[in-house]
């Protein structure tokens, strides 16, 4: 299913990801200067209002500091942690962290998602020279498989659809010795799953079949640990959860993953009843009044005027950052994610 003209409108809210990462970093709520790498013509984009920026901002701002806390936890314990982004579109995460300051916890980074959009990033990374450094050694920057994937040292790119028998395909992809005669991610190694809004466009019954298959992969090892980012919206079913729905079905687009969470309460059920250990949710509205930096509150504060706090607050209150935690045997796991 995965080539088919069908799953194009699901494939396009890429670029409502992409656009919108490039705005906030134009109106200097982000810094990440590899975004307009992976966008065409990024300088032409029109920019997003002040409350999309602002959404943008502590989305990135949230995720940011639970994938930092796992590198750090990884590192303190002496290990590298491996990091899997399911329907990673154009984000830049992966360049972020080799570039910054806890690259040296990292060890492989994998990305997958349709076919279409891994060979669009996979040319976009072949062709900026910024893109291509981050890498490191060029001689092992190589396409492969048509072009689809892309494969590096550490940075792994591959096409897959998610909705596809874990056990067939994710254990071909992750689970089995690569052409080095290793497996490309080890159960013995910390290992965080990012579903940044893509679990919200699959059907409930998908997602937790790969996320069980995930934990059931960590018990293989007497040390597993896993942890699980999920971002996305919930609680549809009241007006404004109403218009986002419709405003979506008009490009074809459902959203019955998003649709099976009615309250932030009921999301931590997600991870619990696929095996994970233990597992929170918080809202963007909460997190922006509680745990983001009062220095960096204030600082995008002076960005760009902002009329409508109660339309922010509104919006902010339908999207949540959750996440679970699986672990055999590993005392770094239970310090994770508690803010
Ligand atoms: N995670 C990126 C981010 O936050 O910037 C992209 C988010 S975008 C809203 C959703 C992504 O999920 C798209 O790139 C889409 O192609 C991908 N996706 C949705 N369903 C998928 C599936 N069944 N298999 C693979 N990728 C999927």
């Amino acid at each position: 299913p995965s080539t088919s003209s069908g799953d194009a409108p699901v494939r396009s809210t890429d670029n409502d990801a992409a656009a919108a990462r490039v705005s906030a970093v134009k109106q200097g709520y982000l810094l990440d200067p590899f975004a307009k790498h992976l966008v065409p013509r990024a300088h032409l984009l029109p920019l997003r209002p002040p409350l999309i920026n602002i959404g943008t901002y502590v989305r990135t701002a949230a995720i940011d500091s639970l994938v930092d806390q796992w590198l750090e936890l990884a590192e303190k314990a002496s290990q590298t942690c491996q990091i899997i982004s399911l329907g990673a579109g154009s984000d830049t995460r992966f360049w972020r962290i080799a570039s910054g300051k806890l690259s040296d916890g990292l060890g492989t980074y994998v990305e997958v998602d349709f076919p279409e959009i891994t060979t669009k990033k996979a040319m976009a990374i072949k062709k900026s020279k910024d893109l291509l450094t981050t890498l490191g050694d060029p001689s092992h920057v190589s396409l492969d498989q048509g072009g689809t994937a892309l494969r590096s040292t550490r940075y792994h790119l591959l096409p897959l659809d998610l909705r596809v028998d874990p056990e067939d395909v994710l254990k071909s992809v992750l689970a089995t010795p690569q052409p080095n005669g290793l497996n490309l991610v080890d159960p013995s190694k910390p290992t965080l799953l990012i579903f940044e809004c893509v679990l919200a466009y699959m059907a409930p019954e998908l997602s937790s079949r790969l996320l069980e298959w995930f934990v059931k992969w960590s018990q293989t090892s007497p040390c597993g640990i896993l942890g699980c980012i999920v971002y996305e919206m919930f609680g549809l079913n009241d007006a404004f959860g109403r218009v986002m729905v419709n405003n979506l079905k008009e490009r074809s687009i459902t959203l019955p993953g998003a649709e099976a969470y009615s309250t932030i309460e009921s999301l931590p059920g997600r991870f619990l009843n696929t095996g994970f250990t233990a597992a929170r949710a918080l809202t963007l509205k909460e997190i922006r009044k509680s745990y983001i930096p009062r220095s960096e509150l204030d600082r995008i504060a002076g960005l760009e005027f902002l009329d409508e706090t109660e339309e922010l607050d509104l919006v902010l209150d339908h999207y949540a950052i959750s996440w679970g935690l699986f672990f055999v045997n590993n005392e770094i796991a239970v310090k994770w994610g508690h803010w």
